[in-house]
């Protein structure tokens, strides 16, 4: 057997390191290993690829992790209280996990990891929008991941993989969509996390493109989307009125009808419109 196998199940980890969960950290643990297998699994083949993982815990997904054959993990966690479990992993498997205690928004894993990278996380839900923005706007693109396979609150996963023409769709759909393939690649109940929380989850899978799928400025169009959606019930000739004093002609060049709403187009216009600006 492995001798990641061979270590204890998860309830007992808790119980011998006292990690009663923390709301303030976000802290809902998957404890059943063939869960935490089947993420990991969706995130690809691991085996020639370093791993950065977000708020390990007690370790289930970090397990999953290293048992798919990832060649190398970092962990950041920011509960101290965890790292002693953490260790236990890392001594079952020599030389491949890295654990960084610490904020995963301030800490620096770049130099800890060695391309290609996947990034896997059962994230805290309190931070993992915010991550889940910086690592889709890098300064400069392909960005150091290939992929991302992240845990979110179902809704926010159906607003990651939106498409046009509904109430989920907007800024997140676009963001992530226009330089990313997203797809929801798991969904689990409330039960399947401890303790359970309020609502249902969902793991999305995004690879990044190799570059975007239409041209334009990531500032510019984060400019238009963001006024387009911030007033996403009006047209677009009143709600991107503050663009430009001729936005219907601007509207017009990119081929979008002025009476539409933010919801109704596609990326490709959001992009054409941000060119025309
Ligand atoms: N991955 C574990 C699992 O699947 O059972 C735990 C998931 S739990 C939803 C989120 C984890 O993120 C907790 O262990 C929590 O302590 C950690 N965490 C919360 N905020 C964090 C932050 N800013 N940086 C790093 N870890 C954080």
């Amino acid at each position: 057997m492995a001798a990641i196998d061979a270590l204890p199940p998860l309830r007992e980890v808790i119980a011998a390191h006292d990690l009663g969960a923390r709301k303030a950290l976000g802290q809902n643990f998957i404890l059943d290993l063939n869960l935490t297998a089947r993420i990991a699994r969706a995130a690809g083949d691991l085996t020639a690829c370093d791993v950065l993982e977000i708020g390990p815990g007690p370790g289930g997904l970090t397990r999953g992790l290293l048992a798919e054959g990832a060649r190398h993990v970092v962990a950041i966690e920011k509960d101290p209280r965890c790292l002693p479990a953490l260790a236990e992993i890392a001594a079952a498997c020599p030389g491949r996990l890295t654990v960084l205690g610490g904020d995963a928004l301030t800490l620096d894993p770049l130099p800890h990891l060695t391309p290609p990278v996947r990034i896997v996380a059962n994230l805290p839900y309190n931070v993992g929008t915010e991550l889940l923005v910086r690592w889709l706007t890098p300064p400069v693109w392909p960005p150091f991941w290939t992929s991302l396979t992240l845990m979110f609150q179902r809704e926010v996963a159906e607003r990651i993989v939106a498409r046009p023409g509904g109430k989920a769709y907007g800024r997140l759909a676009i963001l992530a969509q226009w330089r990313a393939e997203a797809k929801i690649v798991l969904t689990l109940p409330p039960e399947a996390f401890t303790p359970p929380p309020k609502v249902s989850s969902a793991v999305v899978h995004l690879t990044a493109l190799p570059a975007p799928r239409f041209p334009a400025d990531p500032a510019v169009l984060a400019r238009v989307t963001a006024a387009a959606f911030n007033q996403r019930r009006k047209m677009l000739r009143a709600s991107l009125r503050g663009l430009a004093p001729d936005i219907e002609d601007r509207l017009a060049e990119a081929g979008i009808d002025p009476r539409q709403r933010a919801e109704e187009v596609p990326i490709e216009g959001f992009c054409a419109l941000a060119r025309a600006l």
